[in-house]
Order: C-alpha cells, then structure tokens, then sequence
C-alpha cells in the first residue's frame, strides 16, 4: 500500500520539501474505483515553496494516462490525466477568505489545511478535478467499428 505522508504544512513549504514518485492510480485509496484500469501509472509531484513575499504554497503535478468508462457506449475511453497547479496554503477558512481578498487579482487557488497536510489527499483532489465529468468517446460509432 502507498504511505500517505502527513506533514506540517508551514514546515514542509519553508523547507520546500517534495513528495514524489510513480505509482498505480489504484494505489491511492480515493482514486481506485474511478478507472477501468486501476494499474495504469500515475506519476505525481508535490513540492512545497514560497512565494515572494514568503506565503507558504505548494506547486503539485499529476500526470497519467488512463481509462474510464465511457457514459454513452460504457467501452473504455482513453483520458490524460495532466494537471500543473500553484495553491496557496491557509491554515483556517478566515485565512483562505482573507488570501483570497489579497490575492484577488492573480486568480489563485487556496487549500485549507489545518494542522497536518495529507498528501496523497491533495494528489487524489488533483487527479479527480482534472477529470471530465461525463468521460466520452467524441464518436462511439467510430469506436465500435475500430474494434472490429
Ligand atoms: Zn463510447
């Protein structure tokens, strides 16, 4: 099983620690029964920063190439999982609200954290906000005539 590291989110931002590596998507609890091929590989990278003016953030990257099940014709649809993302860190809904008010122009993400940071969480968020709502073949026509 994976290990789902829990870090200090101020700690691992300043020291701007990385977790990283290459795994199957089904290795991650909340990601297992979305794909029709758990095995397929997921590369993922969550590195922890500052910006400027030295607010804490992280820099996560999730990349795969994977399988869902097509809503219309229910054969298997090819997906990219790509995903390259900068979110600020708030330790409390007031913080986030007030980043947010601060920060309006440059169009930012904020993940409220608490105390401990899980992140396998903020890789299995990445994935799944990154995924189509109604996975589709463009032409399921097409497919099934490719199939045979
Ligand atoms: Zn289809």
């Amino acid at each position: 099983m994976l290990e789902r590291p829990e870090v200090l989110p101020s700690n691992f931002a300043e020291k701007s620690r990385c977790w990283e590596g290459n795994t199957m998507v089904g290795d991650f609890e909340r990601l297992a029964q979305e794909f029709v091929d758990p095995e397929a590989i997921l590369h993922y990278r969550v590195c922890g920063g500052q910006d400027a003016r030295g607010r804490p953030r992280l820099h996560c990257t999730v990349k795969a190439d994977v399988e869902m099940e097509c809503q219309r014709c229910l054969k298997p649809v090819n997906v990219t999982v790509d995903s390259d993302r900068v979110l600020y860190l708030a330790a409390s809904e007031a913080e986030a609200d007030r980043l947010e008010t601060v920060l309006a122009d440059e169009d930012i993400e904020v993940l409220v954290t608490g105390q401990t940071l899980d992140l396998a969480g903020v890789v299995e968020d990445e994935v799944l906000l990154s995924l189509p709502i109604v996975p589709m073949h463009e032409d399921c026509t097409m497919m099934s005539v490719a199939d045979v």
